[in-house]
């Protein structure tokens, strides 16, 4: 089965107004020839994504928010609704990112109204999973893996409304990557887990691998098993970097 893969930015809390010259480069060198074989997006902060949505409008390059509130208005100050992305132009939305479930004490279950909201508006759910060093060390990362995909992927999940985002909670931002062995057999897990849970839906899901993917070492793990692209986070703050990864494909 082929499915056509998908490079996502996660700007994190990264990103004025200026830098919209840097989706300006990449909005330049996604040629119809790159937009062919591989999808992309950019999540900037809230702040930008109304703009960027507007400067992309005739791009192939999508907008996405980095995560959204679970109800859709309401007394939630400071918060955003999927129906604000929407409306603002994003077409995916990040939940679940291993820095929400840390900083913001994201269970599984918010994180699964949290999909849930995003679909109700029409909009992708980029649902990240990953396990920390601790786990990894005691041996519990398929544990981890699939007790999030359980408790975070909503009934309903479909190729089309879903992408998996597999993040070693060790490798983001550290510069360290597992073996291109270590992501197969993840992805692996991650592809019959889904398969079990939605069939056909389940085995033709975008699976992302992030966690220090950069233009080094996009071509050795976007080349694994079940490896459908990749979010990337620091290396997707400047467009040459960023384009780096995409030649991968
Ligand atoms: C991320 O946080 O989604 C990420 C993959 O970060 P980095 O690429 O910087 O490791």
């Amino acid at each position: 089965m082929s499915i056509k893969p998908l490079v996502a930015g996660n700007w994190k809390m990264n990103g004025l107004k200026a830098a919209v010259a840097e989706l300006e480069a990449l909005s330049a060198g996604f040629d119809a020839d790159l937009a062919a074989k591989v999808d992309t997006m950019i999540c900037p902060p809230a702040t930008l994504v109304g703009a960027f949505a507007d400067k992309t409008a005739n791009s192939a390059v999508a907008i996405g928010a980095q995560d959204c509130h679970f109800n859709v208005s309401g007394a939630h100050t400071g918060d955003l609704s999927a129906e604000m992305f929407a409306d603002a132009g994003a077409s995916a939305i990040i939940v679940g990112h291993s820095e929400r479930r840390a900083d913001h004490g994201e269970s599984n279950e918010i994180v699964k109204a949290k999909a849930e909201a995003t679909w109700a508006q029409g909009l992708v759910a980029i649902i990240c999973v990953g396990e920390t060093e601790g786990e990894r060390k005691s041996g519990d990362t398929l544990k981890v893996v699939g007790s999030q995909l359980a408790g975070s992927v909503p009934a309903g999940a479909t190729a089309a409304n879903t992408v998996i985002a597999y993040e070693p909670v060790w490798a983001i931002g550290t510069g360290l990557t597992p073996t291109a062995d270590d992501v197969a057999a993840v992805h692996a897990f991650m592809r019959d887990e889904l398969t079990k849970a939605f069939g056909d839906e389940g085995a033709s899901m975008r699976l992302l691998y992030g966690g220090s993917v950069k233009a080094s070492n996009a071509v050795e793990l976007m080349g694994v098993a079940n490896v459908d692209g990749a979010l990337v986070g620091g290396a997707s703050l400047k467009a040459a970097d960023f384009l780096g990864i995409l030649a991968a494909y």
